[in-house]
């Protein structure tokens, strides 16, 4: 299965980012389930057939070896008429506690559903910050590579039981394209009750037309999207706009394509219609432009010159390679990388505070786990979060 190194090395999706939007070539794909496509809103129960449906499309994609990972929503929409709570506008304290009812059912089906093609689901619950501060970006990043790597399909959901801010449908599109840019993803389809952009709402403007392709989420096309929807489990089309300029962002293509009926993944590699979003370069570009666009090191670390050249032919940064930590930093924070004679030859994100960068510099990886009581990463730096200067 393919590593975000090996999408790296072959720049392939970067390629394939500008060339014909298929999922046929997509290697790290997102996709992201809306709560009506899952969830009858007349029973409130998970629409069995239709996942079904999803599973046999996610397990044709494995089969090819694309990795993927679903963001789907519908933990408070199950989960309120178990609690009774129906027919009202929910404070937010009962839709915490509906989403903590429903996640367990969301989190059964899914296993249900995909363990019939021998697919193993691991559920990650996120906030949106996890993916915004560094440190815990880092971790997430890294449990789910190795999801990936171990074969299983995480399915993840914001973590609506302890989310401080207020829950809003529609918030999984935005988290979508952050969990896409945190995993270096190359395509992201968000499931939704409407088969992409159209230059009014096609429900209110019937000679509103459909927008096949956008490469930037102008001020034009954020008009488009109108304002945002207040109904049942739609975030309308503003926090898709939205989620497309975090794609795009990312260097990671985005669809915006109709789920509701069986197979939409199958309909969508079939050619189905649909809006794709089209980011001028691919995600490990977009990475390295965002870690190389911090300015404000906070700390560096020098090295000495059998690192360097290795640093240069594209290797992480080992601790045995670091001879002096300068600065304050916390993990996950950009620092610069210096050579022996002061000049800057890079930056990148430390997977190590800046007093137990000191305490491994110069030690073998094997040493890390004497010398700090931890066993933590082999690298100081690692090469998919490095920039040469
Ligand atoms: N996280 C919410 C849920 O699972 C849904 C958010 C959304 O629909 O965007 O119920």
């Amino acid at each position: 299965m393919a590593s975000v190194s090996d999408l790296a090395a072959s720049d392939f999706v970067e390629n394939a980012a500008m060339g014909a939007p298929a999922l046929a070539t997509a290697r790290r794909l997102v996709v992201k389930i809306g709560s009506a496509l899952l969830v009858d809103e007349k029973t409130g129960h998970i629409r069995q057939d239709w996942l079904a449906a999803l599973a046999e499309d996610v397990a044709a994609l494995r089969g090819r070896g694309v990795e993927v990972v679903l963001v789907s929503s519908g933990a408070i929409s199950v989960g309120r008429r178990h609690l009774g709570l129906t027919g009202r506008v929910l404070a937010l304290e009962e839709k915490q506690a509906a989403a903590a009812t429903g996640q367990i059912k969301l989190a059964h089906a899914y296993q249900e559903a995909l363990a019939r093609h021998d697919i193993t689901v691991a559920q990650v619950l996120v906030t949106l910050e996890d993916t915004e501060a560094r440190r815990r970006h880092l971790n997430a990043r890294a449990t789910i590579d190795a999801l990936l790597r171990l074969g299983a399909v995480p399915v993840i959901n914001e973590n609506d039981t302890v989310a401080t801010a207020e829950i809003r449908f529609g918030d999984n599109d935005r988290l979508a394209a952050r969990v896409a840019q945190m995993i270096s993803a190359d395509t992201l389809v968000l499931l939704s009750d409407i088969d992409g952009l159209y230059t009014a709402d096609p429900r209110k403007a019937p000679d509103a037309a459909h927008i096949p392709v956008v490469t930037e989420v102008t001020p034009e096309i954020e008009a488009m999207g109108g304002a945002a929807a207040t109904g049942y489990s739609s975030g309308g089309m503003v926090t898709k706009l939205a989620a497309g300029k975090i794609a795009i962002g990312a260097g990671c293509r985005m669809a915006i394509a109709h789920g509701h009926a069986a197979h939409p993944l199958r309909r969508l590699e079939e050619g189905g219609r649909c809006t794709w979003f089209l980011p001028s370069a691919g995600p490990r570009t977009a990475r390295k432009r965002w870690i190389g666009g911090h300015l404000n090191t906070t700390g560096s670390v020098t090295v000495d010159a059998g690192a360097a050249r290795a640093l240069a032919q594209g290797k992480s940064l080992l601790p045995a390679g670091v001879i002096a930590v300068e600065g304050d930093f916390q993990r996950g924070d950009p620092i610069a990388v210096q050579d022996m004679d002061g000049r800057v030859i890079g930056r990148g994100l430390s997977a190590y505070n800046a007093g137990d960068a000191r305490r491994i510099m110069g030690h073998k990886s094997r040493e890390i786990e004497a010398v700090l009581g931890y066993r933590g990463r082999d690298e100081i730096i690692h090469r998919d979060d490095l920039v040469l200067a």
